[in-house]
């Protein structure tokens, strides 16, 4: 049992003035692993006042300064990738592969922030104005539990090239893998108060960062429901904000697509991060015409794919991350059923031979429409739906029918043809034909999807403020 009983103010662990004791799950075994003291309104109170008192130092210091800070903690967390990825596992149910990716991305982006750093110039000359882009003064970072490592030190990397000072409100289901992260931070000497995490509820400590005057900017990442209840606090007092939410993206399969690479392709994209993932490729477009081959070749593709223990290197679908998130799947599969989709494969239940865990079995459905909830809904969770289409028009057109437009996913043999169908698609990334992750591209998404951008030089500018000086 491990018991995580301190917030990190100012530079030093403390013990939160909040008493509310919160479980911390196995979610392969369901079973209590430990418990997090949680942080209440007056320890947020406190993390930003120590954020505050920060800023006017650290938001002066230059460039190569930032980029010795960002290096370090790169190191620093390196330096806990083992115990991290074990964390990943223990506390997400992340499969060993997924754990192992999920920590070296939490280190290179702090190396990808350095790199930002070193190429951008804080000063441009625009007519007779100096342009100076300065940073916003305290961020309130409020993150997930689907990548909990990664989504903390993403947004901590660009807070601190900025020059701005923070306070963390990670989710309060991934203490264990936080207390990890903040260890390493910690290790790597950042002056005292420019990072402040605390660990609490979201309608708690993340109200407070949401409603403070104090707070210049919030970037969040997580529900569409949240996002909008801390834009509307946000209005209050003008904060800026990021908001990476929720995602119902397509995956366009052209009629001239080798089954034998799309497929794969597709179940990555729907399957990745056991399904909890915001750019899950979920509604997967095949033309009507080949749609009968398209369902046997992709029902025996799901039949290899082994959904259970997240330590066994066969596994590619770790258990949901709670019981409430597998309800919730649970329930989706059922509403499919329900409003006349026909299960391909998978459905409701635990897969064979797993007794206890949150185990979902990898589940598609095909002969789905688009206005049916499990098009229309983020799961969260390895359920895909098999969209028929016409003509690459009709494609398009459901494809970009839905409230979201973080992501998107075209896969045809012809590269022109399949990049003429991405440039039409509504979404803020578009993958063609399995193409590698470019870390520098802006990233996040149109309509319900969020506001704003993250990574590269868009993110860093999501971080900074533009005064011209006259004169
Ligand atoms: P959530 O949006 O409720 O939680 C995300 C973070 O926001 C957590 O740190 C939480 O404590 C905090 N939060 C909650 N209420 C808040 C409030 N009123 N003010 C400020 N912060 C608040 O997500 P969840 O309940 O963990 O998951 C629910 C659904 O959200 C999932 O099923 C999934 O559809 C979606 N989700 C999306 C992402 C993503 O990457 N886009 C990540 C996690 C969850």
């Amino acid at each position: 049992m491990k018991s995580i009983d301190t917030i990190y103010i100012d530079g030093a662990f403390v013990t939160p003035h909040g008493t509310e004791l919160f479980d911390l799950h196995n979610p392969a075994t369901g079973q209590v692993i430990g418990t997090v003291r949680l942080g209440d309104e007056l320890d947020t109170r406190a993390a930003i006042a120590a954020a505050k008192r920060a800023f006017p130092a650290f938001s002066r210091t230059s460039k190569e300064e930032r980029i010795a800070v960002l290096n370090r903690l790169a190191d620093a967390v390196e330096a806990r990738s083992a115990d991290l990825i074990e964390a990943t596992i223990e506390e997400y149910g992340a499969p060993v592969s997924r754990s192992a990716w999920t920590s070296a991305y939490a280190v290179a982006v702090f190396r990808l922030a350095a790199q930002t750093l070193e190429n951008y110039d804080f000063t441009r000359q625009i007519g007779t104005a100096r342009v100076t882009m300065e940073p916003l003064g305290v961020v309130g970072l409020i993150t997930p539990w689907n990548a909990n490592a990664g989504f903390i030190c993403g947004k901590l990397a660009m807070v601190i090239a900025s020059g701005s000072t923070c306070v963390i409100k990670p989710s309060e289901m991934s203490a264990i893998q936080t207390s990890i992260v903040l260890e390493a931070l910690h290790a790597a000497g950042v002056p005292k108060g420019v990072f402040n995490v605390v660990n609490g509820r979201g309608d708690v400590v993340g109200a407070e960062l949401s409603a403070s005057p104090d707070v210049a900017k919030i970037s969040f990442t997580g529900s569409t429901v949240t996002g909008r209840a801390i834009l509307r606090a946000a209005a209050e007092t003008m904060k800026r904000v990021t908001l990476e939410l929720g995602g119902k993206s397509p995956m366009v399969i052209l009629d001239d697509a080798d089954f034998a690479e799309a497929i794969p392709f597709a179940l990555m994209a729907g399957f990745a991060n056991s399904g909890q993932a915001c750019i899950a490729g979920t509604r997967i477009l095949v033309p009507a015409s080949r749609l009968a081959e398209f369902e046997t070749a992709i029902e025996a593709a799901v039949a290899g794919i082994k959904s259970g223990d997240p330590r066994d290197p066969a596994t590619a679908i770790g258990p949901m991350v709670s019981q409430r998130q597998w309800d919730r799947v649970q329930s989706y599969i059922r509403k499919g059923a329900e409003e006349g989709a026909t299960l391909l494969a998978g459905g409701e239940g635990l897969p064979e031979g797993e007794a206890g865990g949150w185990f979902v079995r990898p589940t598609v459905f095909t002969k789905v429409r688009n206005d049916m909830t499990i098009a229309r809904d983020e799961i969260f969770g390895p359920v895909l739906t098999i969209i028929p289409y016409a003509d690459d028009e009709q494609a398009i057109e459901i494809a970009n029918d839905t409230v979201y437009g973080l992501h998107a996913y075209v896969a045809g043999k012809d590269d022109i043809r399949a990049r003429a169908v991405a440039d039409r698609l509504v979404a803020g990334r578009v993958i063609v034909n399995g193409a590698p992750m470019e870390p520098m591209a802006p990233f996040g998404g149109f309509k319900q999807s969020g506001i704003g951008r993250e990574n590269g030089v868009f993110g860093l500018e999501a971080y900074l403020e533009p005064k011209a000086v006259m004169g």
